[in-house]
């Protein structure tokens, strides 16, 4: 018998909800409710330079506005840095890791150099060059990044293909990872620093999503492309593999990607403006769920 369907809206709260949040929470919020099953919250706040408390309690406040509710406690990654912390040293243990120490400009530097191609971009921008690789994590220094050894990842998982199911329009079906392009495109990823327990995205992403028992990832199409990270690194860590399912981005009259510092599409400017919930949501519905 197939377990309960969960799902999550899983917002960071560095800058105000807005329409293209609140097309991503109702296509969760009725995925689940559609199944007969859950939609959790959780706030993704492990980037502490960026989130603010105003911001997370923005998102209580527009979500119930917009009458959706969720079970507590809501999860905040900010209080699971200890968990993060263990999944980091498990990779470390199963050598898939190593330090490194280089600065946005290093990289910069050695990506320039001519017997680099352009095809560097990755979800988190350029594909590392690989300088550091082969470090010990012995002997990793304050400051330093822990990336994830793509080659020896592989290598550890021995050849076994990893796939994962689609049903967003715009990619359904069963995709499976490719090494090539995981090569070519993702790179060593970064997945946290040991000196202040940090956590990157792509780690505390796959560990909660697992212990929260989501069986639905339903997230924006700009996620799609970190998939295959998220995949690999649940082969690494043993975890169940979700259904995804990203949905299409909501754009702007110019057709740009609405941004979080884009306040004119912010729930609250429409609340004060006197819109409805309802109105609200009939914005953004006409783009199709
Ligand atoms: N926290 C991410 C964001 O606000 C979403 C992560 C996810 O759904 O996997 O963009």
């Amino acid at each position: 018998m197939p377990g309960r369907f969960v799902t999550r809206f899983a917002p960071s709260p560095t800058g105000l909800l807005h329409l293209g949040h609140v097309f991503s929470a109702l296509t969760a919020w009725e995925g689940a409710q559609g199944a007969g099953g859950d939609c959790l919250l959780r706030i993704e706040d492990t980037d502490q330079a960026r989130a603010r408390p105003e911001y997370e309690a923005a998102i209580y406040e527009d979500l119930a506005w917009l009458g959706l509710n969720w079970p507590e406690p809501v999860w905040r990654q900010s209080e699971r840095l200890d968990i993060y912390a263990a999944a980091l040293e498990r990779l470390g243990q199963m050598g898939v890791t190593y330090p490194c120490r280089c600065t946005r400009a290093d990289i910069r530097a050695a990506l320039s150099a001519p017997q680099e191609g352009a095809e560097h971009l990755s979800p988190d921008g350029a594909v590392y060059p690989g300088t550091c690789r082969g470090r010990a994590l012995a002997d990793c220094g304050p400051g330093d990044a822990i990336r994830l050894d793509l080659e020896r990842a592989l290598a550890l998982l021995g050849g076994q293909t990893l796939i994962w199911r689609e049903t967003g329009r715009a990619h359904a079906g069963t995709h499976t990872v490719d090494p090539d392009i995981m090569r070519r495109q993702i790179g060593d990823v970064v997945l946290g620093r040991k000196d202040i327990g940090a956590a990157a995205y792509h780690l505390s992403v796959v560990v909660d999503d697992a212990a929260q028992g989501v069986t639905h990832v339903i997230r924006g199409e700009d996620l799609f492309e970190a998939t295959p990270i998220h995949r690999l690194l649940q082969a690494l860590l043993e975890l169940p593999v979700p259904v995804y399912h990203h949905h299409v981005l909501i754009r702007d009259a110019e057709g740009k990607r609405l941004a979080k510092r884009n306040d004119a599409c912010a729930i609250r400017t429409y609340r004060e403006a006197g819109r409805t919930p309802e109105e609200v949501k009939r914005m953004m519905k006409g783009e199709g769920l």
